[in-house]
């Protein structure tokens, strides 16, 4: 099984921190792979490498090598993007608000070389990039003419209430701390604007298969979501989880066509792809009566860990597709 790309494991930090999502401080071997391991949480579930690696190190991998996989594979993933938005409801989403209220703003946190946020350009948004690879943002800048920011989101201090949408495609598993994205995201995003998150499902078929053998099961990934999991996190930070649609049921090359063609079917179906996007809306008690044509989000539950527990059932197990991996290891 060929893994998604990554970069050399580094130094990591002394101590495990408190669990990201529950503040939980006990967390049971989950798998070993080479010089790290994972671990899950035993009361939320969580699957994290933990203790870390320290955040210098992480900062510090996002180079040159990057840039070249993804020019090399831009087409593929800017394919599979546009796909998992369209099924998340995003190009709706934009429909309903393009009549209220223009352009509307986007921002792709870990932009790459900027093509999703070229073409959603062409189609009338207004358009920002996140991405601390210096290369991959150079590169979306002199040719794509893009506004891209290197510094890590929480740096960049947009203002409050300033984005229609934020996406983040195969990046919130690669932070140290995935809460800290989540809470600046819900704190720019307009009221009743949405959050799109893509990253590996470690609850999919692929993963619960392949164990510590699966391509996401890689050192860049300090954690690994399940479609539990994420909107857990999501949830717990304010938003309101609308929808969370998987997709991939093998990797190409592991199965003949016909039989990968129905995996993938039957992984969507049953909700156990080996990647994820999730949508999650921002509340918006607070213009509520401005958007008559908007449907009007539940109210949100802050802590609904009372699922917890079912979730710590060793049941985590997933795979996942990231969008951002080369499609020549799928
Ligand atoms: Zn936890």
């Amino acid at each position: 099984m060929i893994k998604t790309w990554s970069t050399p494991a580094t130094v990591q930090e002394e101590r495990p921190i408190p669990c990201v999502l529950c503040g939980g401080s006990r967390f049971k071997k989950h798998f070993s792979y080479g010089d790290f391991r994972y671990v899950r949480c035993t009361i939320c579930g969580l699957v994290q490498i933990n203790p870390q690696p320290v955040p210098a190190a992480v900062r510090d991998r996002y180079g040159a090598d990057y840039l070249s996989y993804e020019r090399a594979n831009e087409t593929a993933f800017l394919r599979l993007q546009e796909l998992a938005l369209k099924d998340a409801g995003f190009f709706d989403d934009l429909e309903d608000y393009l009549t209220v209220r223009e352009p509307p703003a986007v921002l792709d946190i870990g932009c790459a070389t900027g093509a999703l946020l070229s073409s959603l350009r062409e189609k009338g948004w207004q358009v920002t990039g996140v991405e601390i690879s210096r290369p991959q943002a150079e590169y979306a800048r002199r040719e794509r003419n893009l506004d891209v920011r290197t510094r890590p989101l929480e740096e960049n201090r947009f203002p409050p209430d300033s984005f229609r949408a934020v996406l983040a495609s195969h990046l919130i598993e690669h932070l140290n701390d995935p809460a800290s994205l989540v809470r600046e995201v819900y704190r720019i995003l307009l009221p009743g604007g949405c959050f799109y998150v893509t990253t590996p499902n470690i609850a999919g078929f692929q993963a619960r298969l392949l164990g510590k053998r699966w391509r996401s099961a890689i050192f860049d990934h300090l954690y690994l979501f399940s479609a539990k999991t994420l909107p857990a996190l999501l949830r717990r930070n304010g938003f309101t989880v609308e929808k969370t649609v998987t997709w991939g049921g093998l990797a190409a090359g592991l199965a003949p066509p016909r039989i990968k063609a129905w995996a993938d079917r039957a992984a969507k179906k049953l909700n156990r792809g080996d990647v994820m996007i999730v949508r999650a809306r921002k509340p918006n008690e607070k213009f509520a009566g401005l958007y008559p044509h908007v449907e009007q989000p539940p109210q949100v539950r802050p802590f609904p860990n009372q699922d917890f527990r079912q979730n710590a059932s060793g049941s985590e197990s997933s795979g996942f597709i990231p969008l951002h991996v080369p499609t020549g290891v799928f």
